[in-house]
C-alpha cells in the first residue's frame, strides 16, 4: 500500500486510533505533538522543545506502537533503531552510526527517532573504560545535547529496565519525560481486542467483552497474537466466522506459549 498511497517508507500510517486504550499517556503526549506540530509558537516564547521521552514497562505493551502514532499524528519522519544493533566488535561504530542516525533525523525533519532497547547502550557507564558501548551512549548525550532548537527532532527511548539506566540518560535536556507503558487492565484490553478483531468475520455469539475478562494479564502483542490465531484456527476448521471455539484455542496457544511462526506447518 506504500506504493498505491506514494507515502514515504519513513513516514507511518499510524496513528492513535490504532493504539487502544492508554487514554491517559496519549493524553500526555498530546503536549509533545502541540510541540511538534506548532514549534514555532514555542520557539516564539523562547521556551525549549523538550528532547526525548523514555517510554518504560513490560515487552509488548504497544511503546513501539506508540511512537509510531506520534510520528503519523505529527506526519514526522519515523526513524526507528534498536540499541542493540548500535554496539559493535569495533570501537567507534555504534558511536558513527548514532551520528549517521541524528544527520539523517535533522535534514528529514520533523522526526521522531524511536530507540527500542535502549539499556543495551544506556546501562551505567564504565568510568575507567572507554568501551564501544560508553562510546556509542556517549556520542547518543553529545547528539542530544547538540541539537539545536530550529530542529524539531524528539528522540523516544523504549526499555524494559529503567532501572539500568545511567542516570546522564535521564537528565533534564535527555530523557527528561518518563512515561509507565503497563499492561492493559480489562477495559483496555476489550479495547486491544476491538482494535485487532475490526476487520476480521465474528460470529454473533463472540462477545469481546468476556474474552477481555479471560486474558488477565496479557500484553496488547499478545491480544494481537490471539486475534489472529484466531483466525488462523478458524482457516483450518473450515469456517466462515472466528467462533468462540477459536478463540478459546488461540487463547490456550498464546497462553501455552506456543508461538506459531509459520501458519502453513498447522
Ligand atoms: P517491546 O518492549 O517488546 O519492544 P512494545 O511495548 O514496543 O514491545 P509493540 O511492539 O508496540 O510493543 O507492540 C507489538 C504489537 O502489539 C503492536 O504492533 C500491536 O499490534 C499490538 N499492541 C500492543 N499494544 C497495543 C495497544 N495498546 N493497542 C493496539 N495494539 C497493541
Amino acid at each position: 500500500s506504500e506504493k498505491e498511497t506514494g507515502r514515504d517508507k519513513d513516514k507511518p500510517d499510524v496513528s492513535f486510533k490504532d493504539v487502544a486504550g492508554l487514554e491517559e499517556i496519549k493524553e500526555e503526549l498530546q503536549e509533545t505533538i502541540d510541540f511538534i506540530n506548532n514549534s514555532y509558537k514555542y520557539r516564539r516564547m523562547g521556551a525549549k522543545i523538550p528532547k526525548g521521552i523514555l517510554f518504560y514497562g513490560p515487552p509488548g505493551t504497544g511503546k513501539t506502537l506508540l511512537a509510531k502514532a506520534v510520528a503519523g499524528e505529527t506526519n514526522s519522519t519515523f526513524l526507528y533503531a534498536s540499541g542493540s544493533e548500535f554496539v559493535e566488535k569495533y570501537v567507534g561504530v555504534g558511536a558513527k552510526r548514532v551520528r549517521t542516525l541524528f544527520e539523517k533525523a535533522k535534514k528529514e525533519a520533523p522526526s521522531i527517532i524511536f530507540i527500542d532497547e535502549i539499556d543495551a547502550i544506556g546501562t551505567k557507564r564504565n568510568l575507567e573504560s572507554n568501551n564501544e558501548k560508553d562510546q556509542t551512549l556517549n556520542q547518543l548525550l553529545v547528539e542530544m545535547d547538540g541539537f539545536n532548537t530550529n530542529e524539531t527532532v524528539i528522540v523516544i527511548g523504549a526499555t524494559n529496565r529503567i532501572d539500568l539506566l545511567d542516570e546522564a540518560l535521564l537528565r533534564p535536556g535527555r530523557f527528561d519525560r518518563h512515561i509507565f507503558v503497563g499492561n492493559p487492565n480489562v477495559r483496555a484490553r476489550e479495547q486491544i481486542l476491538e482494535v485487532h478483531t475490526k476487520n476480521k468475520p465474528l460470529d454473533k455469539s463472540i462477545d469481546i467483552q468476556d474474552i477481555a475478562k479471560k486474558t488477565h494479564g496479557l500484553s496488547g502483542a499478545q491480544l494481537a497474537n490471539i486475534a489472529n490465531e484466531a483466525a488462523i484456527i478458524t482457516v483450518r476448521n473450515n469456517k466462515n466466522f472466528i467462533g468462540i471455539e477459536e478463540f478459546n484455542a488461540a487463547i490456550e496457544r498464546v497462553l501455552a506459549g506456543l508461538e506459531v511462526k509459520n501458519p502453513t506447518v498447522l
